[in-house]
């Protein structure tokens, strides 16, 4: 068994390989033969990478890369005093979480007095979708309920029921026509683009909830809750307009809901100045579910709540992890706080983001092409249009300009419903120099092409 373990990707199994490494062409192949599915909207020849460090990533070429999209990996690449800590825990123990340890316990209790006053209770899980599953079993549990009220061109997650309130048409093409009918999906509340563009008022934006809820009403159908990232984060990062959670968090409690923030993509430090992204619109959900950076890229997710709420599903459902929350994933969680929190990185995103916004910004001013930047902190959004007015998305443009930009050295994604944004997600030690490349890259491509 060992001999056929051997041949993949040296390094990783750490220790020696018998021959050399596979040529990327031949790795690549193998990839599209026996890997499930390669990711969507992705480099048809993606660089193969085999090592990070901070906010760069080498292939097996030795070329580098300006990281931008991760997402994942919030502390940078190749952390020593990560990769410590979890090579200790691994020599020491790694299980089953259903033994007691003092890792998931010391976990636990951070996440508690992250999250606001009265969301003291920890659901250790791995991954984004776990956790926004759980989050909805809790909601059916807690409220005796089964409609969720979720938007439309939101992604949270590929599981059942996380990939029920994901109505992405780019992500989940079929979900419209597929979707079971406890899921209730609104219009977005998209200050720049669709049905709401140039509404100024908080009640205009509301409409579309108020709708659905009055449909269910009148159907005398009860309400489970509601389910949202707190910043629009498929579109780019958006912020939602002013007073839109509070009024929406208001209707769905008065019948009976509970109110989820999906925080995985937009939580966690990266909007700078507000850990969580629910600060930015001054409201405190039920439920926040948490993932990606809380694990610097090791599987771990969490879900938040009140512990009336958490004593619902034990009543009458069954939850049990066998990975969530093992010794390595709570010493995982518990050093990203640490180095999260003696690093500044927040603050970082705070200054860099902040600073390669306005570098954004001025490209806008000389290339069209840019129809906005959206976002803040280090989530931003560059949204490509082909013309400012009818806001057509420059969706071929777009792939054009990412392929341009890996032959450059950077690494970057169209996302969005029309596949016309970039989504600038990079590790939150980005330095200064990293977004001054990226600006200039960015602006050399435009200046080739459009
Ligand atoms: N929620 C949001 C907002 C996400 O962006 C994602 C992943 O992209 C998920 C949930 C699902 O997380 P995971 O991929 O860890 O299952």
């Amino acid at each position: 068994a060992w001999k056929h373990l051997c041949p993949s990707p040296a390094g990783v199994l750490g220790f020696e390989c018998d021959g050399p490494e596979p040529h990327s062409e031949t790795l690549l192949a193998r990839r599209q033969q026996h890997f499930a599915r390669p990711q969507k909207n992705y480099y048809l020849k993606p660089p193969q990478i085999e090592r990070g460090w901070k906010d760069h990533l080498f292939d097996i070429e030795g070329r580098s890369y300006l990281d931008m999209v991760n997402n994942v990996t919030i502390l940078g690449h190749g952390h020593p005093r990560l990769a410590a800590a979890v090579g200790r825990q691994w020599s020491l123990l790694n299980t089953n979480s259903r033994f007691h340890y003092a890792s998931v316990a010391e976990l636990s209790t951070r996440l508690a007095a992250l999250a606001p006053d009265g969301l003291d209770t920890v659901f250790l899980v791995n991954s984004g979708s776990e956790a926004n599953d759980l989050a909805l079993r809790l909601a059916w549990a807690y409220s005796g309920a089964r409609n969720i009220v979720s938007l439309l061109e939101a992604y949270h997650g590929w599981t059942v029921a996380s990939d029920a309130v994901s109505t992405s048409i780019a992500d989940n093409p079929q979900a419209l026509e597929t979707r079971p009918a406890w899921v209730h999906p609104v219009t977005a509340p998209n200050t720049y683009r669709g049905e709401f563009r140039g509404a100024d008022t908080t009640d205009s934006y509301v409409r579309s909830v108020v709708k659905k809820l009055t449909e269910l009403d009148a159907a005398d159908e009860k309400l489970a809750g509601f389910i949202c990232e707190p910043v629009y984060g498929n579109a780019g990062g958006i912020p939602l307009p002013k007073g839109y959670l509070d009024a929406v968090y208001a209707m769905v409690r008065a019948r009976g809901g509970v109110c989820i923030a999906d925080e995985v993509q937009v939580g966690y430090g990266r909007l700078g100045d507000y850990f969580w992204g629910f600060e930015e619109q001054g409201v405190v959900p039920d439920i926040i579910t948490v993932a990606k950076g809380m694990g610097n890229g090791h599987p771990l997710g969490a879900v938040i709540t009140r512990r009336e709420i958490a004593d619902a599903l034990e009543k009458e459902g069954y939850f049990f992890s066998s990975s969530g929350g093992s010794p390595v994933s709570s010493v995982v969680g518990q050093v990203v706080l640490d180095i999260l929190t003696e690093e500044r990185l927040p603050e970082n995103a705070q200054v860099v983001g902040g600073y390669l916004k306005a570098r954004l910004e001025a490209l806008g001013q000389h290339f069209p092409l840019i129809g906005a930047v959206h976002g803040m902190g280090l989530y931003l959004g560059v949204e490509f249009v082909r013309d400012r007015e009818t806001l057509s998305p420059a969706t071929e443009e777009t792939a054009a300009i990412c392929d341009r930009l890996l032959d450059l050295g950077v690494i970057m994604q169209p996302t969005g419903d029309h596949l016309n944004v970039l989504k600038i997600k990079p590790p939150l030690c980005l330095s200064c120099e990293s977004a001054d490349f990226f600006a200039d890259m960015l602006g050399r491509v435009l200046e080739e092409g459009w």
